[in-house]
C-alpha cells in the first residue's frame, strides 16, 4: 500500500501565481493565511515529497512534514531547565566544548535540528528510535555555548554523538582529570631526566 505523507508548504506574504499553481498541480490545496503566514496543505507519496522538497528549497518556500513532530516549541528552554539540573551554581557544560557557562550565556541546542527533523522522514525515525515524542523531547535537548551553536548550525554529521556524549558533565570532568593526570606525569619524567642528567 503507498504510504502518504501530510505536507505544508508555507511562504512569507505572498506566492507567487506560477509557484502556487505548481503547487495545486501537484495536489495541495490553499490553507489559508495567518500572520503573513500563506500555507498550502496536502498528502503526497514519498517520492512526490522528495520532489517537491526539491522544489521547495530551490524557490525558498519551506516545506514540512506535517505532523507536529519537528515544529519548534515555545517552552523548549524552560521544560529543558526543569529536567536538567546546573552543574556547579546556575552553571552548565557545553556539551561540544566542555566549557562552564552561566545559563543565561548558554543555548539549549536541539541535537537532531528543528529544520531536519521537520523536513525528513529519516530523522523523524532516528529520534523516534532515540524514544523522543518530538523533536523538543528533553532527550534531544544538550546545553550548547553560543560559538558552538553556531558552529554546529544545521549540521547533524559527527555532531549527534558528540553531543550524546558530551551531555553528560562526568565526561568532562574525567576528561580533565585525565588531562591533568598526563600533564602531572609529563612534568614529574622531564623532572626525573633532568635530575638524571645532573640539571637539577
Ligand atoms: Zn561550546
Amino acid at each position: 500500500m503507498t504510504e502518504y505523507i501530510p505536507i505544508a508548504v508555507q511562504s512569507k506574504r505572498y506566492i507567487e501565481e506560477q509557484k502556487f499553481r505548481y503547487l495545486l498541480k501537484k495536489g495541495l490545496k490553499y490553507y489559508g493565511k495567518e500572520d503573513d503566514l500563506i500555507t498550502l496543505k496536502g498528502e503526497v507519496t514519498k517520492k512526490q515529497y522528495s520532489k517537491l522538497l526539491t522544489y521547495c528549497i530551490k524557490h525558498r518556500l519551506k516545506c514540512k512534514i506535517d505532523n507536529g513532530y519537528g515544529d519548534r516549541s515555545e517552552d523548549y528552554r524552560i521544560a529543558f531547565r526543569g529536567h536538567t539540573r546546573p552543574f556547579l551554581d546556575d552553571k552548565y557544560i557545553c556539551a561540544y566544548c566542555g566549557r562552564l557557562f552561566p545559563w543565561n550565556e548558554i543555548t539549549v541546542d536541539h541535537l537532531y535540528p528543528v529544520d531536519a527533523a521537520g523536513r525528513s522522514l529519516r530523522v523523524q525515525r532516528k529520534l523516534l528510535a532515540m524514544g523522543c515524542t518530538d523533536v523538543n523531547d528533553i532527550k534531544n535537548l544538550v546545553p550548547a555555548c553560543r560559538s558552538c551553536n553556531s558552529r554546529k548550525g544545521k549540521k547533524i554529521n559527527g555532531y549527534i554523538l558528540r553531543g550524546r556524549i558530551g551531555r553528560h558533565p562526568s565526561v568532562w570532568v574525567f576528561r580533565y582529570i585525565l588531562r591533568a593526570v598526563v600533564i602531572l606525569a609529563i612534568i614529574c619524567g622531564v623532572v626525573k631526566v633532568l635530575q638524571y642528567v645532573g640539571i637539577l
